[in-house]
């Protein structure tokens, strides 16, 4: 029995619990920072290599992971805010295990730019995304109900479909093949109603819906996402339980009723792979690939430029789910998600 990243992270969240001062905080740094670790300290150990390699590792905390990693102790059940989400050294080994993962071109299909909360511009975060080899990607700003992220207008929304349809011919006047989708983030209210009006999201390319208020709420929310995946203005459904790490549980849901009404919806589902978020989860994901959800998609919802590498945290979500690539927009031919996107919107009006 050899412990992983994520359970030494609740060990020394433990130990630092025990101590003082200096050591308390060298062991909450280091609590800190092993999700963040990319292999894990077992194999480190292992190989006799040092694990002072390791961020917020120095000698005296890499003696302490050694004596658990030579006799390991009962690991503390996780707070609930902290269960369910793989470590960076876990996701590179699922990836690794299996490398057609990282070798398919994969779309990024939820990033932010100055248009709402993002902190690059709209030519900027689609270049970097594009010389990641993104094969395209979708630009999802917040719509303008989200006041904290500075939510965008029709008006807005309108601009940025002008700004990405020049890039867009700029792409195809070079023989360039990546393309940026129109997209949208859009707060989905209680009711199932969209904040943008149905002739702006139309203009859209693919429309990501999202909950952002009353997150918080214990109460079954089964209905809210029912009357959201039916409202025939959507394409997807983003970071769905609205988790957190170590902040929120996210919402209570009938799960496989809302994965079996977006099966029959033919609506996807997002796997949001935002470290802290990994919404879905690979518990929850199982269970929407097992009621028939045709279609994933992954998102790095990259709000700055490092976070559009989270992507493998939403492949390695999928592939420890199960899901084939067959079934993930990302790995389609940029027209298949165009026309499955456009098909849909025809077919529920
Ligand atoms: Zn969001």
């Amino acid at each position: 029995m050899t412990l992983s990243n994520g359970e030494l992270g609740e060990l020394l969240r433990a130990a630092a619990a025990e101590e003082q001062d200096h050591r308390r905080r060298a062991l909450e740094r280091a609590a800190g920072a092993v999700r963040s670790w990319p292999e894990e300290a077992r194999d480190l150990a292992d190989a006799d290599r040092s694990l002072t390699e390791l961020r917020a590792v120095g000698p005296w905390v890499a003696a302490r992971i050694h004596a658990w990693l030579d006799d390991p102790p009962p690991v503390p059940e996780p707070d609930e805010t902290r269960r369910g989400y793989l470590a960076l050294a876990e996701v590179h080994g699922v990836l690794d295990a299996d490398p057609s993962w990282a070798a398919a071109p994969c779309a990024d299909l939820q990033m932010h730019t100055t248009f709402s909360d993002g902190r690059l511009p709209l030519e900027e975060m689609v270049e970097l995304a594009r010389a990641m080899g993104r094969p395209f990607v979708a630009v999802t700003d917040h719509s303008q109900t989200l006041k904290i992220a500075h939510g965008m207008t029709p008006e807005e929304l309108a601009t940025q479909g002008r700004a990405i349809d020049g890039m867009n011919e700029v792409f195809v006047a070079n023989g360039e093949p990546f393309r940026v989708l129109r997209s949208i983030e859009v707060d989905a209210f209680a009711d199932g109603s969209l904040d943008m009006d149905e002739a702006s999201l139309a203009r859209l390319d693919l429309v990501l819906a999202a909950f952002h208020s009353q997150l918080r709420v214990t109460e079954d929310s089964t209905d809210r996402y029912l009357a959201t995946l039916r409202n025939p203005g959507m394409h997807v459904l983003a970071h769905p339980k609205a988790r957190m790490y170590g902040r929120r549980v996210g919402l209570v849901a009938d799960w496989r009723r809302v994965f079996a009404e977006a099966a029959a919806l033919g609506v996807a589902i997002e796997l949001d792979a935002t470290p802290a978020r990994q919404d879905l989860n690979v518990e929850l994901a199982t269970i929407a690939r097992g009621e028939g959800v045709r279609w994933f998609s992954i998102g790095s919802d990259a709000h700055a430029a490092a976070e559009l590498g989270a992507l493998p945290f939403g492949l390695a979500t999928a592939a420890l789910a199960g899901i084939p690539r067959e079934r993930i927009l990302n790995f389609q031919p940029v027209e298949t998600v165009v026309s499955w996107a456009r098909e849909l919107r025809e077919t529920r009006r």
